[in-house]
């Protein structure tokens, strides 16, 4: 069985680009090719606050994902 910490997807806040995330380096470390600002992990505290500002920004109040 593949530890699923290893998968997953680096995400940039700035616009919107995931990329797979590449394992031994921190999505964090990873510049985003798009647009060049730091990147972080999909789902992470970090991430998870972030979107909770957009969503009070936005009055979103849908808690299911978007997307798949
Ligand atoms: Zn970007």
């Amino acid at each position: 069985m593949e530890p699923t910490d290893c998968n997953g997807y680096c995400i940039c806040v700035h616009c919107n680009l995931r990329i797979l995330h590449a394992v031994g380096t921190p999505c964090r470390e990873t510049m985003c090719p798009q647009c060049g600002k730091k990147m972080m992990r999909e789902g992470s505290y970090h991430h998870q606050l972030y979107l909770q500002k957009l969503g009070e920004i936005n009055h979103e109040s849908s808690s299911t994902n978007k997307g798949k």
